[in-house]
């Protein structure tokens, strides 16, 4: 049970959401778990194929532009329909809401990557067969999306038909009530050829205005006794018709393979048949085996195992498993908010990624983190120019959404103004030098993007009273905006310029011929790299007396207090119920903030005002935000409230799964899938990476055997189990590593067992 997730719903909203729960991807290609034979005309079914990154350009329409407004934003599309096969025994039409469905079952293959659909099905005629549907989306060839179709008649049937298209006449999904769904421009491609050759369906669509190019060119193949074959074409889709003896049983598989002008040049048909004439010697099952070997490697280092506990061991996997189909792993994509399971958030990158994702990718995949990395890198002129637009004379600001570098958010108090998004990638960077001491990556990447973000602060904040002030931005809680001295956003810019300093401090020991080139690339003089030290030095972190707490921000704890107590459930999340204004008004936070800042930058309070805030801000959360809980549950592991731990542990594991947020039609939300493995890794097990090395504080909770999982560290592989009477460190790879385990030293070497009770 733990590998597979398994569903038989046939109703409206469960299928919606199963749409993105059982959505296949690899990081390029994402397909929402729809029926290939589609759906009878009342049903609403997001239908969507999504290809990382693959966008048209919308205009923002507002009411009163006002200087420095982002006038386009990015919009992920949904692109070529290659999921559809219709299947006829002889008049009837295969439908699972008609007729009687006597079997159905649907497997997500945690394991082997794909999904299966297994049915027995009896047609309002009496027709009865079984028919087995497998997909995947191939980690191995990321261009390929393959449907495997069994049909096996038992009752008399004379003929079978089976229809397939590739559909170019495709939109996007609308949802004007929902700010989080999608503004509306529904469609946003044009169909520029369909055809058909003796091998292939070719189909290719332009966007209307970014004037990318799409195209999915389908193989198909039949296994039967008899058939007859025709095809035809019109102009928006292929559709091949094979009409086969229904005497027999029948297999039909369908190979897409998507290609695109973000990565594969111009030449979109020649280049998709290349890689069909590649997968051509392997069958769908060769193509499977293949798939479960990448999965198997992935697996030896990424799973986390839980003992004591199935259905948050299900819930984990499933988790992870979202976490690889969803990051991009190409110089021109990140991991969108929603992966590739749906169009909520527009197929936008936020924070999400560096603060939720990164960490399990650094720590497991390292090389997948540096591509994401390098990703952002690839933005930098763009955050550039962003903050020259917002009025900067330095520095860059990274837009709080974009595909590709542009900010594509129209509300700015909780869009553009959460500038912390900047030090956040500043962080992630500093975090993958802690972790990997590659130092190549300080000198090309990382140095130039601490840098330049360190510039935006000393440009946006000021100092006062000797101390660094930073006015009018707005923190992680979006239900307080454009506040002076946010503690988030001046703690995680303190660490930003703190490190600037540094590393051009290392930059210039390890090699200074090749410092003094980027110094005279971007015009640097070492009077900054002073402001920065001084400035993070002196940056002002807001604390309260009273209370003897952080504080939000300079305004924050002199509000009034939202009775969250006597809000009716039906009022959550507030943004959908209560204008902005009011929310901003009162003590109500959206997810944590201050207490995320204590997690990230421990080492800044102590553990009594870490506590105090903790207890203060609990009871204002609404966890409205899912970036919240799993905050929550990393520092109730740290503070010893283990029941809370367990509790807000339990919230991340399976909120998709379960659709606690009500909205997982939409899509998944990766980043608390990240938050997740935070909980089980920064949370009960207590890692953290500081320049001091690698520490753990194990506390596993009552309610399990065992927790065992693995982590790269400075290209070593760590084995750690934690059981009820102690934990065991292996080194796997790599000679010797000294970690901190409860502040203690630990020396390990290469395949002994450290026990410690
Ligand atoms: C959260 C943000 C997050 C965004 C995308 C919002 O609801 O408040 O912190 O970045 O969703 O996941």
């Amino acid at each position: 049970m733990t590998w597979k997730l398994t569903k038989q719903n046939l109703d409206n909203p469960s299928l919606l959401v199963d749409e993105s729960l059982l959505s296949l991807g690899n990081g390029y290609l994402g397909v929402r778990g729809n029926f290939e034979e589609g759906y009878t005309d009342s049903f609403q079914s997001i239908r969507g194929t999504y290809i990382n990154a693959f966008h048209d350009i919308t205009d923002i329409s507002y009411g009163e532009k006002l200087h420095g407004f982002p006038e386009t934003q990015q919009k992920l599309l949904n692109v070529i329909d290659g999921q559809t096969i219709e299947i006829y025994l002889d008049d009837d039409r295969f439908s699972l809401f008609e007729g009687e469905v006597i079997d159905f079952n649907r497997h997500l293959h945690l394991d082997a990557g794909f999904l299966d659909r297994i049915i027995h099905w009896k047609s309002p005629s009496g027709k009865e067969a079984y028919i087995q549907f497998r997909r995947f989306t191939s980690f191995v060839t990321r261009e390929l999306f393959a449907i495997d179709v069994k049909i096996e008649p038992i009752s008399h049937v004379d003929q079978v038909r089976i229809v397939s298209y590739v559909n170019g006449g495709v939109s996007n999904f609308v949802d004007k009530d929902d700010p989080r769904v999608a503004s509306g421009h529904a469609k946003r491609l044009n169909i520029i050829d369909v055809k058909k050759d003796n091998d292939y369906s070719l189909v290719k669509n332009i966007t209307y205005k970014s004037e990318l190019e799409v195209a999915c060119v389908t193989s198909t193949k039949i296994e039967a006794k008899q058939y007859t074959y025709d095809s035809q074409t019109t102009n928006s889709h292929v559709e091949e018709v094979y009409v086969v003896d229904g005497r027999n049983p029948i297999r039909f598989t369908k190979y897409n393979v998507y290609t695109d002008t973000l990565r594969h040049g111009q030449a979109l048909f020649e280049q998709a048949v290349e890689i069909q004439d590649n997968i051509k010697e392997k069958n769908f099952d060769q193509l499977l085996t293949v798939q479960k070997q990448y999965l198997n490697d992935f697996w030896q280092t990424s799973d986390i195992e839980i003992d004591g506990d199935e259905q948050l061991q299900q819930g984990i996997r499933f988790n992870i498993f979202h976490l690889i189909q969803s990051a991009g792993k190409d110089a021109v994509s990140n991991i969108a908010a929603k992966g590739l399971s749906g169009e909520g958030y527009e197929g936008h990158y936020f924070w999400d990624t560096e603060i939720y994702m990164l960490p399990f990718f650094l720590m497991t995949n390292p090389e997948m983190a540096r591509s994401l990395l390098l990703h952002r890198y690839s933005l930098l002129d763009s955050a550039k120019e962003r903050a020259r637009e917002v009025g900067h004379t330095q520095g860059a600001l990274f837009p709080w959404r974009t595909i590709t570098g542009g900010e594509s958010s129209a509300f700015f108090p909780a869009g553009t103004a959460q500038y912390h998004i900047s030090a956040d990638i500043a962080y992630s960077y500093i975090q993958y030098y802690l972790v990997t001491k590659d130092d190549v990556f300080l000198q090309e990447y990382m140095a130039e993007l601490l840098f330049e973000t360190a510039r935006l602060w000393i440009d946006t904040g000021h100092m006062k009273d000797d101390q660094f002030r930073i006015d009018d931005v707005t923190g992680p809680d979006e239900y307080t905006c454009i506040v002076n001295n946010n503690y988030y956003t001046n703690a995680m810019a303190k660490n930003n310029l703190l490190w600037a300093a540094k590393a051009f401090q290392i930059y210039s020991e390890k090699n200074k011929e090749s410092l003094d080139v980027l110094v005279n690339k971007i015009g640097l003089s070492e009077q900054e790299v002073k402001e920065w030290k001084d400035a993070g030095e002196r940056m002002y972190l807001p604390y309260d007396e009273t209370y003897q707490i952080s504080a939000q921000d300079d305004s924050f704890l002199s509000k009034k207090l939202w009775d969250l107590e006597n809000t009716p459930k039906d009022k959550f999340p507030l943004l959908l119920n209560y204008h902005p204004l009011t929310l901003y008004r009162y003590q109500v936070c959206k997810q944590a903030d201050t207490v995320l800042a204590h997690f990230l930058l421990e080492d800044q309070q102590d553990f009594q005002t870490i506590k105090n805030s903790y207890d203060y801000y609990e009871k204002l959360t609404t966890h409205d935000s899912s970036l919240s809980y799993c905050v929550y549950s990393i520092m109730a592991s740290k503070l010893g409230y283990d029941d809370k731990a367990y509790r807000y542990f339990n919230e991340t594991a399976r909120l998709d799964i379960d659709n606690t947020h009500g909205n997982t039609k939409d899509g998944l939300h990766m980043a608390n899938m990240g938050g997740t493995w935070l909980a089980l890794v920064y949370g009960f097990a207590g890692l953290r990476v500081k320049d001091t090395g690698l520490s753990l504080f194990p506390a596993l909770p009552n309610e399990w055997n065992s927790l065992k999982f693995h982590l790269k560290y400075q290209g070593s592989l760590l084995s750690v189990k934690m059981s009820q009477n102690g934990v065991t460190y292996t080194l796997l790879e790599g000679e010797e590593l000294t970690i901190s385990h409860r502040g203690k030293s630990i020396h390990l070497e290469l395949g002994q067992d450290v026990k410690i009770a």
